[in-house]
């Protein structure tokens, strides 16, 4: 099957001359918590989109949306250099997010979204607590294990457990990590269970005069293989400031080891994504 490019050449020779502006050992960016809502595809356009993207050294993106049309767009271009995962929002409007857990009939959005295929994941969702045990919970996250697909999850530590409880074989994605969770418990998390990946938007109090917190430095190499970062361009808000956030991280991934800070910023995320279930 051939493959439409629809992006001159020299649009990926900029994206490069972007990326390597940042300096030469900078790594591409795996952007793994990106959000193209309405509102940001009424304000950037797919292409605009995509490139404030390039721009900021991103070459892959994990992406949801509400309604999900904005990731079906985003996916549709075909960008050559800026990779699409799309992930499936359980949501309809953004109402949906206190309630979707026990709806039905998100049951039936999720399983009308994978018969369009491609997705890679569910998520991002919010869920807290004991409501991560309801049995529309339960059931999506089996639909998810049974065809090989990664939740998205922005969750506490009660419902982190109450999801891999339900099913040993879900594979997730820790939104901002828990938020608030701190570094020794993390630890306790990732050791316990294996296939939970930290993503760290959100997590400002990793750092401290932008340099990073003794103890998030030991946790991030110790477990180097198992963090990713994103934006979390929740509101419009998030992609004024794309670059700003991206700065930040790219600021304290300076202060690792390369080989961390490229498994963290481009490698960890990529090989999530690399086979296909
Ligand atoms: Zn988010």
């Amino acid at each position: 099957m051939t493959r439409v490019r629809r992006y001159p050449r020299w649009c990926a020779v900029l994206a490069l001359a972007a990326a390597t502006a940042f300096g030469a050992e900078a790594p591409p960016i795996f952007d793994a918590h990106l959000h193209y809502n309405a509102a940001a595809a009424a304000a950037y356009p797919v292409p605009a989109a995509l490139e404030v993207l390039r721009r900021n050294g991103v070459r892959a993106i994990l992406a949801t949306s509400v309604p999900n049309d904005g990731t079906r767009a985003l996916l549709a271009a075909g960008s050559p250099d800026v990779r699409v995962i799309p992930f499936i929002r359980p949501y309809r409007t953004d109402a949906d997010r206190a309630t979707w857990f026990r709806d039905g009939e998100i049951l039936a959005l999720v399983e009308a979204e994978l018969a369009r295929g491609s997705y890679r994941g569910i998520g991002e969702f919010h869920v807290f607590g004991e409501d991560a045990a309801s049995e529309v919970m339960g059931r999506i996250i089996d639909l998810a294990v049974a065809r090989g697909l990664y939740l998205h999850a922005h969750c506490d530590e009660l419902a982190l457990e109450r999801i891999f409880n339900r099913n040993a074989g879900a594979r997730v994605i820790w939104a901002h990590t828990g938020f608030s969770t701190p570094p020794e418990r993390i630890e306790r998390w990732l050791d316990r269970f294996p296939a939970l990946w930290g993503e760290l938007s959100y997590r400002y109090d990793m750092t401290e005069d932008g340099h990073l917190k003794p103890e998030w430095r030991r946790l991030l190499l110790r477990h180097s293989d198992r963090f990713v970062i994103g934006s979390d361009t929740w509101i419009n808000e998030r992609w004024e400031r794309y670059g700003e956030i991206m700065a930040w991280y790219r600021g304290w991934l300076a202060e690792l080891p390369a080989d961390v800070a490229r498994a963290i910023a481009w490698t960890n995320a990529e090989g999530l994504f690399s086979r296909v279930p």
